[in-house]
């Protein structure tokens, strides 16, 4: 087997190579980095998933602490939401 020389990124922030797979928020098997993994970070594409099932009422699900990464950084979904919205209205 060769799979130790083909290395796979983490699909969360794609910066870091993944260290295993575990479960998202809804759900859907993920490949994590040990950073992603400690912060329960979410890919950003789930964030829109929600969004568009969700309509933008976002009130149910800031209850849960989603995070995902973003521009270099970990956000929640309520920092994403605002961006989101901004980026709706600039179409
Ligand atoms: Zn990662």
């Amino acid at each position: 087997m060769t799979e130790t020389s083909n290395e796979r990124m983490c699909e969360v922030c794609g910066v870091r190579p993944m260290i295993g797979v575990a479960c998202t928020s809804i759900p859907y098997s993920c490949a994590y980095c040990a950073e992603c993994a400690r912060q329960g970070a979410d890919p950003e594409w789930i964030f829109e998933y929600i969004w568009q099932d969700c309509n933008g009422e976002i009130g149910l699900i800031r209850a849960h602490n989603f995070v995902t990464w973003k521009d270099g950084r970990y956000i929640t979904f309520e920092q994403w939401a605002e961006w989101r919205r901004d980026k709706g209205r600039s179409k």
